[in-house]
């Protein structure tokens, strides 16, 4: 899968070269900082072309007609399947059903899998560092069935706290639910362990994938968990686009949550009989442009190689993180041993939104506020953070400038 062996340098000019949006400036000439990846990432020009391409040539509907275009259109769609499913390390393409992100992912869980099984007094079992998306759809399903949400706590480092996950995990918990790296504290949490804990107590396990896929090497099967979610547009695909990996035995069990077309096979007033999985979830016309050039964001991340974009990120999350400890008065939030290049933190005296502003006419683009995290900022006690969030196409020299952007707001805001 890594097309270049993990001990060849890092070329991160080449790289950038492939990211037309890397170039552009802002305000007058100031170049542009871009450090807000945990919310999207930008799209290196293979993706950008393939969707453009698939407009001017190819353009038709997915497995609805004979013709030479529907034909093409389809092997792209499927084909992206392909890739995305060799990516994860699923056992299958039919493993996976292709979404418009984690938000859809989560959202089909709780209708089509949690909802038929929920009944009153049982629970699902999430923690205080996730995104709304792993939160408000179980509390939707469980509010519907006199059901109940519980969060595990995390430590004041930003880890979550594992003892307290488990002992959370009774038999009333019908599904658990965690965060593979937090958008927030980038924790990376330990799935394999909480997925062995889950098998022992007989309890599904969700991880949320947003944050990891772009980031780790991922592969479900080893991660040992039954639902893995992920979006397209945090790993330099187009908005639009990710995807629900599920056991194969766990997707044949689940009814169908939207309906319509192609995911039926046969229709009659009375009643219909529906598709096998991933088709059962895919009513109606897919985005089809986007995962055209989803497929080609998986060719660009194997052609670099996760293992090398892993640890290249790493090296950025160590020269960032101690630059910004340079800086008087500012807090790390989520000091976990083991994180992503996601680096949340706090000025003494200035508002984190002020802050974002002030570094924005530098051209340092970063994001402040709750990162659709309510509960984690409950549990900090602060109402927003601003959050600096790497990729593999990032330099040192942004870390400076982010830096440099800081001291000069400190010394407005004082
Ligand atoms: N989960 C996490 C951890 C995220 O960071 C995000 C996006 O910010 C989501 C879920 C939701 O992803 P999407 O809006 O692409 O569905």
């Amino acid at each position: 899968m890594n097309a270049v062996p993990a001990g060849v340098p890092f070329d991160t000019a080449a790289i950038r070269a492939r990211f037309p949006l890397l170039a552009r400036t802002v305000y007058g000439g100031k170049p542009l900082v871009y450090l807000d990846n945990a919310n999207t990432s930008q799209k290196p020009a293979c993706v950008i072309e393939a969707v453009d391409r698939f407009y001017r040539e190819r353009n038709a509907n997915v497995s609805r007609a004979v013709h030479a275009l529907s034909e093409e259109a389809t092997g792209l769609y499927e084909g992206a399947r392909t890739a995305l499913a060799r990516f994860i390390g699923a056992g299958s393409p039919q493993e996976l059903v292709l979404t418009s992100g984690t938000t859809m992912a989560t959202n089909l869980v709780a209708y089509s899998y949690l909802l038929p099984r929920l009944r009153p007094g049982d629970a699902v079992l999430t923690t205080v560092m996730e995104h709304h998306a792993n939160i408000v759809p179980w509390q939707l399903v469980c509010g519907r069935t006199d059901a109940q949400v519980l969060a595990a706590p995390i430590r004041d480092s930003g880890e979550l706290d594992v003892d307290a996950f488990v002992r959370l995990l009774g038999p009333r918990v019908k599904l658990a639910c965690v965060t593979h790296v937090s958008n927030v504290l980038g924790t990376v949490n330990p799935i394999p362990e909480l997925a062995a804990a889950c098998r022992r107590r007989g309890v599904p396990l969700l991880v949320d994938g947003s944050q990891a896929v772009p980031h780790l090497p991922v592969d479900v099967r080893a991660l040992g968990c039954d639902f893995y979610a992920f979006t397209g547009h945090k790993m330099c695909g187009p908005t639009g686009t990710g995807g629900l990996w599920a056991r194969r035995e766990i997707l044949a069990q689940m009814p169908p949550f939207f309906g319509g077309g192609e995911m039926i096979r046969e229709v009659r007033i009375e009643g219909s009989t529906f598709a096998d999985p991933p088709a059962r979830f895919e009513a109606g016309t897919p985005n089809i442009a986007g995962f055209a050039g989803l497929a080609e964001a998986v060719h660009f991340l194997e052609g670099i190689g996760m293992v090398r974009i892993a640890a290249r990120e790493q090296q950025l999350l160590r020269y960032a993180t101690a630059r910004l400890r340079e800086v008087p008065g500012l807090r790390i939030l989520g000091e976990a041993p083991h994180k992503a290049a996601v680096i949340s933190f706090l000025v003494e005296g200035a508002h984190a939104h002020d802050l974002a502003t002030l570094l924005d006419l530098e051209g340092v683009a970063v994001r402040s506020g709750h990162h659709c995290a309510h509960p984690l900022m409950q549990r900090y006690g602060v109402p927003a953070t601003c959050r600096a969030s790497f990729a593999f196409y990032n330099t040192e020299a942004e870390a400076d400038a982010l830096v440099a952007a800081l001291l000069k707001a400190r010394a407005l805001l004082a």
